[in-house]
């Protein structure tokens, strides 16, 4: 062993509950990472909406085993941008500039969340999920290059191989919907605290990982349904 053992906590900083399409309730979702995760971090993310992420830090409350970041994926008109560390709502719709400065005047991150993630073919008027190379264009504060929603190996490598280029501090997140998918894919940082982790993605020291699926857990993703329809967006007109 050589150097200084760092103390290395564990986020998942993308996750969704009944405020949105997520089937776990906020206390559920929180209950289960406390009895059955290592995370130490966690950031709900509900698509336009802060409400479950609010209830979900309530329920972490004071218990120092987990702390709850406020967050919300946001629709941009562009593709959804992940807001963390807010205070208010960011409201959908606005480019995805407007929102990414939206995110920044109240002093949060924006990341960019599965920025390659199209449904079907590429076709101007179909659905656009994530921002694509606006990742690179635009000042966020990471890129998501892990998202453990099950058949999103090439939208991650795709990913993964922008941010190569860029250099921009990595995420990885589960993106869940349902219990089992809760830390499958995880942001690991220097540190415990969501202070030690904002300060880490600001200085480009997390690292993005992955843990399997049990196969019950892909069963109910399957009855899940890959339900993001509602919440795709139009691309460029
Ligand atoms: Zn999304
Ligand atoms: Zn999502």
């Amino acid at each position: 062993m050589h150097g200084t053992m760092k103390v290395l906590g564990r986020a998942d900083l993308h996750m969704h509950t009944t405020f949105s399409d997520g089937w776990p309730s906020p206390t559920q979702l929180v209950d289960h990472v406390i009895r059955h995760t290592d995370l130490d971090v966690i950031a709900v993310t509900d698509h336009d909406t802060i409400e479950g992420a609010l209830r979900a830090a309530d329920r972490a409350g004071s218990r120092r085993r987990l702390q709850v970041i406020v967050g919300e994926e946001v629709s941009s008109r562009d593709g959804h941008i992940l807001a963390l560390f807010l205070e208010r709502r960011i409201r959908p719709g606005m480019s995805a500039a407007a929102t990414v400065n939206a995110i920044h005047e109240q002093g949060g991150l924006a990341v960019a969340a599965h920025p390659f993630w199209r449904t079907g073919r590429q076709v101007r008027s179909g659905p656009v999920h994530g921002v694509g190379w606006l990742a690179a264009e635009l000042d966020f504060d990471a890129v998501e290059v892990e998202n453990a929603t099950p058949g999103f190996y090439v939208f991650n490598r795709l990913a993964r191989r922008l941010n190569l280029g860029l250099g921009a501090p990595e995420i990885g997140s589960s993106d869940a919907h349902i219990l089992d998918a809760v830390g499958r894919a995880y942001t690991e940082f220097p540190g415990r605290s969501t202070a030690d982790l904002m300060t880490a993605i600001k200085r480009g020291e997390t690292e993005a990982g992955r843990s399997r699926y049990r196969a019950v857990g892909l069963m109910r993703y399957a009855a899940w349904g890959f339900n993001h329809q509602r919440y795709a967006v139009a691309a460029a007109r």
